[in-house]
């Protein structure tokens, strides 16, 4: 088998992509379509129906020493309800991630993956329990929101088609979000901030004005708690969106769930997330797994109330989904309810019980793994 070019397009802003044009010989004009073909019309590859508007000889020195880095759907799996999509996706050293496609009503979000694996081991997580395998490039998380574009496009395109049985996701409907991707979470697998540098170009290159432009603030990156990346976020001031997941607001219990606190106590991570708050002027949303006994009583949301008190915060409870490396139980909807009221009375902290979505086909929060 032949080596597959070196240079992957979507590793490229678009600046750089105009640069190699220049040290290739090729008009900077040229550069400019080869960005619309890869992110205006997320093309597939650089045939002369796909890219008309290219030179043969730009095609070809792109054939020879460029890749497009799509990365091939191994495995797709649609929820039954038709609202997730679940994309295993193969990188080109033969391991696999996972991508997921998610519909709520008047939006569609992208959740993809910053790692293979994961080294943080959060004990109730799918991909911690794997274990961590190797950081993803800038192209391979770039790649990802592009799939999700291109399944929304082709999903539009034939929404008017009946639906067969291989294609349960629901089709644009009024009542539902247009096709076109805006809301991209760094939530599948894998610690963005442990993958920093490749993540922020692929953030770079997401939000271009000119290609997927997906708004910063409409690019969240969930974070275990990785000090370090907190105050180098606050300190280059990235407008994007931020989430903690603190799950406990005890050192003792946080450890007990997210071993990575042992490194980076809840104190520190505190002090961190208010230097960034003040630095940025940013509110951060503090993610919370219920399950059941362990953090979901009343004292435990009295306990994060006070933790958070005067910080620009927003909570999000999210139900434990099951993993089969884990036999704690998701929260039942009332003492998630409680937990709510208590902070909005007590402490005047907003926050949501994040919808569930793709638990059927292990598409939720802390369920993405690759079997072995
Ligand atoms: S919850 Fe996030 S940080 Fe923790 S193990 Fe899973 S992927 Fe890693």
């Amino acid at each position: 088998m032949s080596a597959r070019p070196s240079l992957n397009l979507y590793d490229l802003t678009r600046d750089e992509l105009c640069r190699q044009f220049e040290r290739w010989g090729f008009s900077r004009v040229h550069a400019e379509r080869l960005w619309n073909y890869l992110y205006l019309q997320l093309a597939d590859s650089f045939s002369p129906d796909t890219m008309p508007e290219l030179p043969a000889k730009v095609r070809t020195r792109l054939t020879a020493e460029a890749s497009l880095g799509i990365l091939p759907t191994a495995l797709e799996t649609d929820s039954s309800d038709g609202f997730t999509r679940k994309y295993l996706l193969s990188l080109q050293d033969g391991e696999r991630i996972e991508t997921v496609l998610m519909r709520f009503t008047g939006r569609v979000t992208a959740c993809i993956s910053s790692q293979v694996g994961c080294a943080m081991g959060c004990v109730f997580c799918a991909t911690g329990q794997m274990g961590y395998t190797r950081h993803l490039t800038p192209g391979e998380i770039v790649a990802q929101a592009v799939h999700v574009a291109r399944q929304l496009r082709l999903q539009s395109q034939s929404s008017s088609k009946p639906r067969t049985q291989s294609s349960k996701l629901r089709p644009h409907q009024d009542d539902m979000a247009p096709p076109r991707l805006r809301n991209v979470v760094l939530m599948g697998m894998g610690e963005p901030l442990h993958n920093y540098d490749a993540v922020m170009r692929a953030a770079d290159i997401l939000r271009d004005p000119n290609g997927l432009a997906i708004a910063a603030e409409r690019i969240t990156l969930s974070t275990v708690g990785v000090v370090p990346g907190i105050l180098r976020l606050a300190e280059e001031k990235r407008p994007l969106h931020l989430a903690v997941s603190l799950h406990a607001a005890t050192q003792a219990e946080r450890s007990a769930l997210v071993p990575a606190a042992k490194k980076w106590p809840l104190d520190e991570l505190m002090a961190a997330c208010r230097t960034y708050s003040e630095t940025t002027g940013r509110r951060i949303f503090y993610e919370w797994t219920l399950i059941e006994g362990k953090n979901d009583t009343p004292d435990h949301a009295r306990a994060v109330g006070t933790l958070l008190r005067g910080l620009p915060a927003q909570v999000n409870l999210i139900p434990l989904n099951p993993t089969s490396g884990y036999d704690g139980i998701p929260t039942r909807s009332e003492a998630a309810k409680t937990f709510q009221k208590i902070l909005a009375e007590e402490f005047k902290l907003p926050s949501t019980v994040r919808q569930r979505r793709g638990i059927d086909i292990a598409a939720g929060c802390g369920q993405l793994a690759i079997a072995n």
